[in-house]
């Protein structure tokens, strides 16, 4: 089973342009795409299964809660290691990471330790996730200057 991994290329559904199109994928967790960007309108959004697609993944599942989470009985540590992958699209503005900076969803910001990533959730005022390539890091930001 081939690995997939951020910067390759996928069919997914495009929920701008509503039609299955050629995407890039930008970030993966545990060999899944969960962020994509459209080759055509170049819009960056959640990754969604192609509607022509032979086996439609979300049929199984319709009415249940999106499967997201891995089952914790699927591995014998507690600490669930996520496998995850991300590449910025061409043309991406990546901000050098300042704990004093704001960030917001979906921008890319570079770190001196884990390189380059995506925000994928702001966390309240003074923290924020971020998918590195491999890691997922909850960091601080909008820190005061003066502190
Ligand atoms: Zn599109």
């Amino acid at each position: 089973m081939a690995l997939l991994r951020a910067g390759i290329e996928i069919d997914a559904y495009c929920t701008r342009c509503r039609m299955d199109l050629t995407h890039r994928i930008i970030a993966v967790v545990n060999n899944k795409p969960v962020k994509v960007e459209c080759r055509t309108c170049y819009g960056t959004h959640n990754y969604r299964a192609p509607k022509s697609s032979p086996v439609p993944v979300e049929k199984a599942t319709r009415g249940a809660a999106a499967p997201r989470a891995p089952k914790a009985s699927a591995r014998r540590s507690a600490a669930v290691e996520e496998h995850i992958s991300v590449a910025p699209p061409p043309g991406a503005r990546i901000h050098g990471y300042r704990m004093t900076d704001k960030f917001s969803r979906d921008q890319w910001v570079s770190h001196k330790v884990f390189g380059t990533g995506v925000v994928t959730q702001v966390l309240g005022d003074d923290k924020i996730e971020v998918h590195f390539d491999g890691v997922s890091k909850v960091l601080v930001h909008n820190r005061p200057e003066d502190t």
